[in-house]
């Protein structure tokens, strides 16, 4: 059985303890991840803080970086896309693509300026303001999308001059760990320290006194006990959190044309996704053509072992969101519900879940009403597009949503009135590294990608230059 190790001030180290990394398609472990002991906290720590000391103060320096961390990432994407795969459940292909995206995130943020902004400059005097680092950034991250959500932090941390210490999910460690030790061979030591365990070493991250920032992407329920935690230390903050994001369709689209790209907007990642369609509102006059249509697509679709070439969907990931699904669509067969396709686990080891479509419930049935983030999707008829908004609002989520017409100047009017981060037309899922990407409500706190998400890592420091 492999073991992997942290990296800590540029060097593996191996764990005292080590806790076992379960194959969501086999459900048995494969290998091993150290459980970061209070000691070896306290040395990645002290040497992010060394570190900041010299990573601070040279910009171009740092960009190369970035460029190398991607290059590094692209040379071994198909041994990090086999581990991520093997920790995660999905397709090998999507795994590959994950790392690849991550190698993107890492250019492009090389490309982003941190400027100095001029607001007044006369004879009398000069008043300039300035993006600075924080120092230590403590980075948590969740089990969906490790390598990719972990670099949407790490890039933007890093160009703009700060250090950090990073911890996965205790459910897919792996390939974070493996990414630790392939970019300590392009990072000056202890400019990114990974160390893994469990969810009490995200709390020990939190509460440490070094992290000036926490850069957390997970549950909403760990990120209210961050957010409690880094009170007292008056920590920042940028929490991405879960989701519950509606689609609304109107009757003018074709459903033909339109099931298959709403069926992944749902299903894709096996429903794992923070901005996944979770309700999907239906105008009356298409709702059963749709759902026809959407059937036919969830029967296609090949569920299985992610390293099977075949497979489009993979396991859940852990077995406490496979229980959960389960719960759920079995709350949502006692609240009347009635499952178009799927609705019973698949039988054999792993934690498969056929996609699951389910109609006739109310909203406040627990599929509704909660965020799932699992492959069951509740499909819910409309008659008119307020009652349709003001449903798809009803909720503390604010992630994203969308709406789906061919009148694209109504879709897009309708969608600036879903209360969320990201509002798409004819469209789902599509974060782009060109906007802001964060939530409204209980879905987060800041915001990552682009100049924004850069900013979240910069604090302003004035320099006011009286010349007479
Ligand atoms: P989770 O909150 O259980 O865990 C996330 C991370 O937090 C893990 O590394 C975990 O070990 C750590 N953690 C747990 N308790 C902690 C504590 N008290 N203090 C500090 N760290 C702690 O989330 P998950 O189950 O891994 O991920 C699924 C959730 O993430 C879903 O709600 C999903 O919507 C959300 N998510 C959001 C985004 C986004 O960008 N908004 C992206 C992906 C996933």
């Amino acid at each position: 059985m492999t073991t992997f190790t942290m990296t800590i001030d540029g060097r593996p180290v191996a764990g005292e303890r080590t806790l076992g990394v379960i194959n969501p398609a086999t459900g048995a472990v494969f290998a091993s991840c150290p459980d970061c002991t209070p000691a070896q906290l306290d040395a990645a720590m002290d040497s992010a803080a060394r570190a900041f000391a010299t990573w601070r103060l040279d910009e171009n320096k740092r960009r190369q970086a970035l460029i190398d961390c991607a290059n590094a990432l692209k040379a071994q994407a198909q041994e990090l896309g086999q581990v991520l795969t093997q920790e995660q459940g999905k397709p090998l292909k999507n795994a590959i693509a994950e790392i690849k995206n991550a190698a993107f995130h890492f250019e492009h943020t090389a490309t982003l300026p941190i400027p100095v902004d001029v607001v007044q400059e006369d004879e009398h005097s000069r008043m300039e303001v300035h993006y600075k680092p924080f120092g230590v950034v403590g980075a948590i991250t969740p089990w969906n999308f490790p390598v990719v959500l972990a670099v949407w932090k790490l890039a933007p941390a890093l160009l703009a001059g700060n250090t950090v210490v990073l911890k996965p999910s205790p459910f897919t460690p792996l390939s974070s760990l493996m990414m630790g030790q392939l970019l300590a061979a392009v990072l000056p030591p202890g400019v990114l320290n990974v160390v893994s365990g469990g969810d009490a070493l995200g709390a020990r991250i939190t509460a440490h006194p070094v992290p000036r920032k926490i850069s957390f992407t997970g549950s909403v329920a760990t990120g209210k006990k961050i957010a409690a935690a880094a009170a007292p230390d008056l920590k920042r903050l940028t929490l991405e959190l879960g989701g519950n994001d509606p689609a609304i369709v109107l009757k003018d689209i074709d459903p033909k044309k339109l099931a298959k790209t709403l069926f992944w907007g749902a299903f894709s990642n096996s429903g794992q996704v923070c901005t996944a369609i979770k309700r999907l509102y239906v105008e009356e006059e298409i709702y059963q053509p749709l759902l026809d249509e959407l059937a036919a697509v969830a029967q296609s679709v090949k569920v299985g072992d992610g390293m099977d070439p075949a497979t489009r969907l993979g396991p859940i990931n852990t077995r406490p969101q496979f229980e959960r699904v389960i719960e759920l669509v079995e709350d949502a067969k006692a609240a009347g519900g009635r499952m178009v396709t799927g609705g019973q686990r698949l039988d054999g080891p792993g934690y498969f879940y056929p996609p699951t479509l389910v109609t006739d419930l109310p909203d406040e049935a627990r599929l509704v009403a909660e965020e799932q983030f699992g492959p069951a999707l509740p499909v819910l008829p409309f008659r008119n597009v307020d009652e349709a908004l003001q449903r798809a609002n009803a909720t503390h989520f604010g992630l994203g949503g969308s709406v789906w017409t061919n009148d694209l100047a109504r879709g897009a009017a309708l969608a600036a009135q879903l209360e969320c981060g990201t509002g798409w037309v004819n469209q789902h899922n599509n974060i782009s590294h060109l906007t802001p990407f964060g939530g409204n409500k209980w879905s987060g706190i800041g915001y990552e990608q682009g100049p924004w998400g850069l900013a979240a890592f910069t604090q302003y420091q004035v320099i006011n230059v009286l010349k007479s």
